[in-house]
């Protein structure tokens, strides 16, 4: 009888799997490293050899550049590949693109890492996939019950809304630069949103990426043009990067209204933080009745809980009489990226 921790333990570095020798988005530098999907948190470079679909190999390269790692395969989506003796297979989480759960079944022993998911359709990538498992890990970055997302739909209106109100106005959005970004632009395209949108430098090239896997994000111009300073880009959509925010780009703008686009924003004292005058809450993370939906459906022998609010979720699972037990796993920032 073998026990779940043979299979996948963890470690300080990340989850490791001793048979087939590799880790699950490790945070520090290892042999073998399987990725889960390119945020900065779970795609660092350094690592001799990384495992992740094309689409994570490709924002790893774009981001980290070309020397991210060693060597480089990539994972088909749903095609199990052996590592020392252990299946392992790649299959869709919904949270950006390329992003992926890693699935590694041993001696009749199966547990799914699912990394960062969502349940909510998101047309900038491939839908969650329920995979059963023995074992399901999951993440509980919103695991309270008062995180509820709105519909993503009712959030992108809201900020058409307010441009149609104040048309005087630079309507400038921070957004993360893998996945929000363009998934809010998808999202105000599908509302009829057809005119240029702006966007940062910052932005340019993980959008460009985008638009090459097939995914339409209509006319995007630079936010920085000569001479359109001052009362330039009134009524217009400016996304930017949150750092951005930070800095002096906001200046550039005469009048600005703030927005931001996060699973954070349901949260006020983190949008009055940021000065932030419409808050959108757009999240490419699982809510509370996602979680707990997920974990109903998947109904794993044993739920491992790890970064985010993992206490609340382990409690919710003894309360329904499942197993589960929290990760305590380090590195994974709950707000650097997501
Ligand atoms: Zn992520």
């Amino acid at each position: 009888m073998i026990r779940p921790s043979d299979l996948l333990v963890p470690r300080p570095e990340g989850l490791y799997c001793p048979p087939g020798d590799f880790h699950i988005d490790p945070v520090r530098p290892v042999r073998r490293a399987l990725i889960t999907h390119g945020h900065s948190d779970h795609a660092r470079a350094g690592h001799a050899a990384v495992l992740a679909t094309r689409e994570t190999l490709d924002i790893m390269t774009i981001r980290l550049g070309d020397g991210f790692a060693g060597t480089r395969q990539e994972a088909r989506p749903g095609v199990p590949l052996d590592l020392g003796g252990v299946s392992v297979a790649f299959h869709p989480a919904g949270h950006v693109l390329g992003s992926a759960q890693v699935s590694v079944a041993w001696r009749g022993l199966r547990i799914t890492a699912a990394g960062d998911y969502k349940r909510t359709p998101d047309p900038t990538c491939a839908p969650f996939e329920p995979v059963p498992s023995d074992i399901f890990i999951t993440e509980a970055t919103f695991g309270l019950p008062v995180f509820r997302h709105p519909p993503p739909e009712v959030e992108a209106r809201r900020l058409l809304d307010s441009l149609a109100l104040f048309p005087d106005r630079a309507h400038l959005v921070g957004a993360y630069s893998l996945g929000k970004a363009q998934r809010l632009i998808r999202l105000l395209r599908d509302l009829g949103h057809d005119a240029p949108i702006r966007i940062h430098g910052a932005l340019a090239r993980m959008c460009d990426y985008y638009v090459s896997r097939g995914i339409d994000l209509g006319r995007l111009e630079p936010a920085t043009v000569p001479g359109r300073m001052g009362r330039g880009f009134a009524g217009e959509i400016v996304l930017g990067p949150p750092s951005a925010f930070a800095a002096t780009w906001v200046r550039r703008f005469a009048d600005p209204l703030i927005a931001f686009a996060s699973g954070w924003m349901r949260v006020r004292a983190r949008a009055r933080q940021r000065g932030v005058e419409l808050a959108l809450i757009i999240s490419d993370h699982c809510d509370w009745p996602e979680l707990t939906r997920t974990l109903t459906e998947l109904s794993p022998a044993e739920t491992w809980v790890t970064h985010g609010r993992e206490e609340a979720l382990v409690r919710w699972c003894a309360l329904q009489g499942r197993v589960a037990r929290p990760l305590h796993l380090v590195g994974y920032e709950d707000e650097a990226e997501d």
